[in-house]
């Protein structure tokens, strides 16, 4: 086609000879192919043929059993590349890089485990109402230095400075931040601003809004650029949700608003309760309502509930309220065109797909029985005694999800039961673990 040779033709005049053809696997995982320029357009045509069972394997290689992976002799999955997504690699010359989407060649259609389409299909139950949600993704991360000889391998970065929040260079005198917006800009991720976080050697860097599948989309890449840039500083990035037991989880809050047919933010109205319209507030409601089955999806590892607790800045109970970033959704205190939600429920190592998806089922469900929150929580947002305390294990929030019927009729059967199966597995693997703190506390006086 015509706008295939347009591709090509820029690309070669970049000096690019390889296409790395990138997809989400069901954690989130970057998993890549590179494919010789000359070949971009049979790649295009008939795809290029991948391991369905990617979608069933840890990122260190085990192959978890999900329906459709080990059980079925690990089919096939087609992946053609998303052309609209093609971005030259600042870190590695003569590449470039773009999405790809997987399909069931059997079928023709897409892998209910796809994150990319699972989002597609939330968006369309949106689209029905006439909305088109808006997301604007924060990130949170931990620079590591190389730390030999202790158990974990290493450290947070510059820890040594003792310099937290807004620390500008004293936190970060190797200026890492600096390189990484750069990049990102030079990425087209849309990265607006970063700074040094509350905690040694973490940091924040914004996205700017767009459309939902557009800010996964660049929150997913977002994060395998960072992890990649870190590397080539010979350090290790990591968006696990609590690296350090001395320091803060890294968040992942989610702004979100929508449009209506008319370009005009559905969740403003200066006539409505301070200042939101009743769609705004449904959301919410549907959001606080699934908050239980929300985590499977938003804190999805054994590790993000470490991050929940009293006083940490990340949520612990199921709250709302008017700029208060003690609760688990914060109406920060723009209005008009600004008008939105903060949900800070979820942890930097959520698949961005997934939790985008899932917060607009829950945010969906709201709209549609036009549920009411509870009024705004005012004040200390961590009083157990006010609000209901979120699920604090992977597997209460599991359990959370599999008894949500309404949301995962939403999310739908091949997706829900495939998530399951590959986090229970994980679940089982870890309970079966002994871990170094069950060895120091017991070893000895028992
Ligand atoms: N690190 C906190 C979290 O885990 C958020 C801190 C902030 O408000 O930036 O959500
Ligand atoms: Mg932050
Ligand atoms: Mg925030």
């Amino acid at each position: 086609t015509p706008q295939l040779r347009n591709h090509l033709d820029r690309l070669a005049a970049e000096g690019v000879d390889v296409v790395r053809v990138v997809y989400p696997d069901l954690i989130g995982v970057d998993r890549a192919r590179d494919v010789l320029l000359e070949h971009l357009p049979s790649a295009c045509g008939h795809g290029l043929a991948f391991c369905r069972g990617v979608y069933a394997t840890t990122p260190r290689g085990d192959v978890v059993d999900v329906a459709g992976g080990l059980d079925a002799g690990l089919p096939d999955v087609t992946v053609r590349p998303d052309l609209s997504t093609l971005a030259p690699l600042p870190w590695e010359p003569g590449v470039a890089w773009c999405l790809g989407d997987t399909t069931d060649p059997a079928t023709g259609l897409p892998c209910p485990e796809s994150p990319r389409d699972l989002l597609r299909s939330v968006l369309g139950h949106w689209s029905r109402l006439g909305l088109r949600p808006v997301i604007g993704p924060e990130l949170e991360y931990y620079l590591c230095d190389p730390a030999p000889g202790t158990p974990a391998g290493w450290r947070p970065y510059a820890a040594s400075s003792g310099d937290v929040y807004s620390a500008g260079l004293r936190g970060d005198p190797d200026r890492h931040l600096l390189r990484a917006l750069r990049h990102l800009r030079d990425l087209g991720l849309g990265a607006t601003a970063g700074n040094h976080e509350f905690s040694g050697g973490q940091f924040e860097i914004n996205l700017t809004h767009s459309e939902a599948l557009d800010a996964a989309d660049r929150a997913f890449r977002f994060k395998a650029a960072v992890k990649e840039l870190a590397r080539a500083e010979g350090r290790l990035a990591t968006f696990m949700a609590k690296p350090f037991n001395e320091e803060g989880g890294s968040g992942f809050h989610l702004h979100f608003s929508a449009l209506d047919d008319s370009q005009r933010n559905a969740f403003d109205d200066p006539e409505g309760r301070d200042g939101l319209s009743d769609t705004a507030r449904h959301a919410v409601a549907g959001i606080l309502a699934h908050a239980p089955a929300l985590a499977a999806l938003l804190n999805p590892t054994v590790n993000s509930y470490k991050r929940f607790g009293p006083d940490t800045l990340a949520p612990w109970l199921i709250d709302w309220g008017l700029d208060n970033r003690s609760t688990m959704v914060r109406v920060p205190p723009e209005r008009g065109a600004g008008s939105r939600l903060e949900v800070r429920l979820g942890d930097a190592s959520a698949n961005p797909y997934l939790a985008v998806a899932a917060t607009l089922a829950a945010a969906l469900l709201g709209i549609r029985d036009a549920k009411e929150p509870d009024v705004p929580l005012e004040g200390y947002g961590y009083d157990p005694t006010r609000s209901p305390v979120l699920p604090m294990s992977l597997g209460a929030s599991l359990d959370a999800l599999e008894a949500d019927t309404e949301l995962t009729g939403l999310l739908g059967a091949g997706f829900t039961s495939a998530f399951l199966s590959y986090k229970r597995d994980e679940l089982q693997r870890f309970q079966r673990h002994v871990t170094d703190w069950e060895f120091t506390e017991y070893a000895y006086h028992l």
